[in-house]
């Protein structure tokens, strides 16, 4: 239709002309030239109808080309052109009878679907009497701006909106019933919440994405007092009561899975118990078998913990050599252990076990296993502003603050949380939720379009409360009056998937690696906790040698090489004459012994592989 149209075609241009003419892509493969590139978009606009509303095409003024693009997986939004308002306002009746659906408006051009090239020079009204000449689009409504994540959030354009944008990616976050089946998955990894709850400050976004009816928090009162220090640097303290009366608990599962291979002419895997079997050999200790049933396979409803063996697998020998630990080859002729454990730092009760067979006839086993997460300390937790934070103490319900009415707060924020953030969303709902409560409804806290926070406040002064929302309370051990008005309201508070249990770490011995000789990296291994760069400077401004010596050395890699006195290569020992022998001087050689890090001798190693000849001046200790 371009070269139609009147471009010329790509391969006919010159190289004068390609240099002075626009070019024309689709989707990003040069097609055409054109003097008028003006023109053509105008065209390729009237032409719409005939062509395709999945079709976008820009004029890149910047770039002087002409972008068409029709590929899959482009983002595209759909807004009104101005031309066709009139129009719109015209059918809403239709519309709104549902006589006339989205794709409809589409096909009639009264909704347009733009590409980012194309709403690069898109000049968006977001209101009717916001519009002027200038536009070119409106949009639906204001918050069609965000996505869904960020349509959670209510009173979103009070906030800083960096804080928006926290929110946003902690909403993705929080736990809730992720799906209706869950009971019948068999997902690797998997959270569930017990009593997710409708957030009593909504948003129409909330509504749209069927968040309402799948959420992913519970609507908890909090109040702003710093506690004891418990509470400072954005931690969070709860109360012993709410946790018990189930808020935010959750249960983790997770999916061990494991398939009998079949074998061309010898016997394949087996699922059986490998303890009593005497011929298979790398057997783990004798308790980890205990939980096994007469099949090999966890029973449901076992409790079981690191290390236990969830599914017991034996394989047939390897007919290849295995380097063995002594050094040098060994061939197995014993059938091996390959069953399945627990994660080391996991526990929980078998809740289902799945066995199946596939197509290709292999056996499959799947043991799905549940563990109960009340929060503990160190859980983390986040409002839909972006106030996220850990939880710092667990107070008895006794000992938290009341009010004079007698409730008692499920979660206590410190008020220097708020300040710096800006988060004035924050507090407009807690303020809503608590009108919200006390009337027995939603709030909408829409972001442009929600219920005016004067509104609530005088809704609040004629429940009888104080219209800021603060209310005086008492200290639940001592009984005294706090000498403040304390604020205190009811936040949407969504717990996340981050908990300590599957973070918490510590190392003494453990595993080294081949190569360098220091700990191993991370946690599922029993990794070391790296004493990096920035560290051992800190150490090194406060002169403490010894330290850096015991984390870098002693408790890392340390070796001792034997140099060469004569010229300082390193030198082997040879243990039939009880020698050092040095491959340079060819010769037994007297030698000095060298405590280094093996990183350092691996990188001598690595140097004289290199061709770089490296000696070590090695002198008597003064
Ligand atoms: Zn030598």
């Amino acid at each position: 239709m371009v070269l139609d149209w009147g471009a010329k075609p790509a391969a006919q241009a010159t190289p004068v002309e390609a240099g002075k003419l626009t070019p024309v892509y689709v989707d990003g493969r040069l097609i055409a030239f054109t003097d008028k590139p003006e023109d053509l978009i105008a065209f390729l606009k009237e032409k719409r109808p005939e062509i395709s509303p999945e079709v976008n095409f820009t004029y890149n003024r910047e770039e002087d080309a002409v972008y068409i693009n029709a590929d899959a997986g482009r983002m595209r939004r759909p807004l009104i052109p101005v031309d066709k308002i009139e129009e719109a306002i015209k059918l809403l009746p239709e519309i709104e009878a549902g006589n006339i659906s989205f794709s409809d408006l589409v096909r009639m051009g009264i909704v347009e679907l733009l590409d980012v090239d194309e709403e690069e020079y898109a000049v968006i009204a977001y209101s009717l009497s916001e519009l002027n000449e200038k536009h070119t689009h409106l949009d639906f409504t204001p918050y069609a701006m965000f996505g869904v994540a960020a349509s959670q959030i209510p009173y979103a354009e009070h906030n800083n909106i960096p804080r928006d944008i926290i929110g946003a990616n902690m909403v993705r976050q929080g736990l809730g019933e992720y799906v209706a089946n869950w009971r019948l998955r068999f997902d690797s990894r998997a959270f569930l919440m017990f009593y997710p709850q409708r957030p009593i400050v909504r948003t129409r976004g909330s509504e749209i994405t069927g968040y309402d009816y799948r959420p992913s928090g519970q609507n908890l009162v909090v109040a702003l007092i710093p506690m004891d220090g418990y509470n400072m640097d954005d931690a969070l303290v709860m109360s012993r009561g709410a946790i018990d009366r189930g808020a935010a608990r959750a249960v983790f599962f997770r999916t061990y899975e494991t398939e009998a291979k079949r074998q061309a002419i010898i016997e394949g895997d087996r699922f059986e118990n490998p303890l009593p079997l005497k011929k298979v050999s790398g057997k783990k200790e004798e308790q980890y078998y205990q939980k096994l049933g007469e099949d090999g396979i966890v029973d449901p409803e076992t409790y079981v913990e690191g290390g236990d063996v969830l599914i017991g697998k034996t394989s047939p020998p390897r007919f290849s050599p295995e380097l063995s630990i002594g050094g040098g080859y060994q061939y197995t002729f014993e059938r091996r252990d390959t069953s399945i454990s627990m994660r080391a730092w996991e526990r929980g009760v078998v809740t289902d076990v799945l066995l199946a067979t596939k197509t290709g006839g292999e056996k499959l086993v799947r043991v799905k296993v549940r563990d109960t997460r009340p929060p503990e300390l160190g859980d983390k937790f986040a409002t839909r502003h972006g106030q996220k934070g850990v939880l710092g103490m667990i107070y008895r319900q006794e000992d938290m603050p009341f009010t004079s009415d007698g409730i008692v707060p499920d979660i206590v924020l410190d008020p220097h949380a708020i300040p710096s953030r800006m988060t004035i969303g924050q507090l407009y709902e807690i303020l809503a939720g608590k009108v919200g409560a006390l009337e027995g409804r939603f709030i909408d806290g829409t972001p442009f379009m929600s219920e005016p926070v004067e509104d609530l406040m005088e809704a609040l002064k004629k429940l009888g409360f104080e219209y800021s929302g603060e209310e005086i309370m008492y200290d639940g051990r001592t009984g005294r009056m706090i000498k403040a008005p304390i604020f205190i309201g009811i936040s949407y508070y969504q717990r996340l998937k981050h908990m300590v249990r599957d973070k918490i770490h510590a190392r003494a011995r453990g595993q080294m690696q081949l190569l360098t000789r220091q700990p191993v990296e991370g946690r599922a291994r029993g990794g070391g906790l790296r004493l990096g760069e920035m560290e051992g400077e800190v150490l090194i401004s406060h002169g403490a040698a010894s330290v850096i010596r015991d984390r870098y050395v002693e408790q890392s890699d340390k070796t001792i090489v034997y140099v060469c006195k004569n010229c300082g290569t390193i030198a082997f020992f040879n243990q039939r004459t009880n020698e050092f022998f040095c491959p340079r001087c060819q010769s037994s050689v007297e030698v000095k012994p060298l405590i280094t890090s093996h990183a350092s001798k691996l990188f001598v190693d690595e140097l004289m592989s290199g061709h770089v000849d490296v000696r070590l001046d090695v002198r008597e200790e003064v």
